[in-house]
């Protein structure tokens, strides 16, 4: 099962993604993760990654396809993965596209988790407030300015990766307001077609 998971900032990509990844026995594939452990190692990677994170701002993606591709490639993801947080341009989707064919592979479904903007900033304080009362480090780019640079880069650069796969027939949209739980089902759902 190869997926994506696509959805602005604050949806609630991270944790679908968590429970789809082992539900359907595969990695689950976060670019996110990936450079902000690339930033906490010092690498060269994190390095020039971590001031563009600071601010909102995406990766270029030259970086991130490479993250990708190489992450890939690792045997645990030889059965599927799930992707969250990639591809957040057309150009990385491309890109995807390219790779997946050059390993004689495909995507299976390409699922949206749809969020109202305006309740997405409500969500991204509440992140930051529970992850300070649980004593777990806040991430710095969970604070309402940066998260508005977020969601303007999300509407600039990611909102058409949408169109991008609906013209290929892979997207599913799945109201992301609902219950988490009711969330994983209707994802699992649309899923159970596929595995
Ligand atoms: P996330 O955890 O998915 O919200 O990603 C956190 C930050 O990592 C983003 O705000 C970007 O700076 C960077 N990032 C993650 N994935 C990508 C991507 N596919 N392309 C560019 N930048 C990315």
């Amino acid at each position: 099962m190869r997926l994506v998971l696509l959805g602005p900032p604050g949806a609630g990509k991270g944790t679908q993604a968590t429970r789809i990844a082992k539900r359907f026995a595969v990695p689950q594939l976060s670019t996110g993760d990936m450079l902000r452990e690339a930033v906490a190692s010092g690498s060269v990677l994190g390095a020039h990654v971590k001031d563009i994170m600071e601010r909102g701002d995406l990766v270029p993606d030259d970086v991130v396809i490479a993250v990708v591709a190489d992450r890939m490639d690792h045997l645990d993801a030889a059965n599927g993965f799930v992707l969250d947080g990639f591809p957040r341009t057309v150009a990385q989707a491309e890109a995807l596209d390219r790779e997946l064919a050059a390993r004689g592979i495909g995507l299976d479904a390409v699922l949206e988790l749809e969020v109202d903007e305006d309740v997405l900033l409500v969500r991204i304080k509440g992140r930051a407030e529970e992850a300070g009362k649980k004593g777990q480090p806040v991430r710095r780019d969970d604070n309402p300015e940066v998260f508005k640079a977020r969601l303007k880069a999300y509407r600039a650069q990611t909102a058409p990766v949408t169109e991008y796969y609906r013209s290929q027939g892979l997207l599913h949209i799945v109201d992301g307001l609902q219950p988490i739980d009711l969330v994983t089902e209707e994802l699992a759902e649309v899923l159970s077609a596929f595995a």
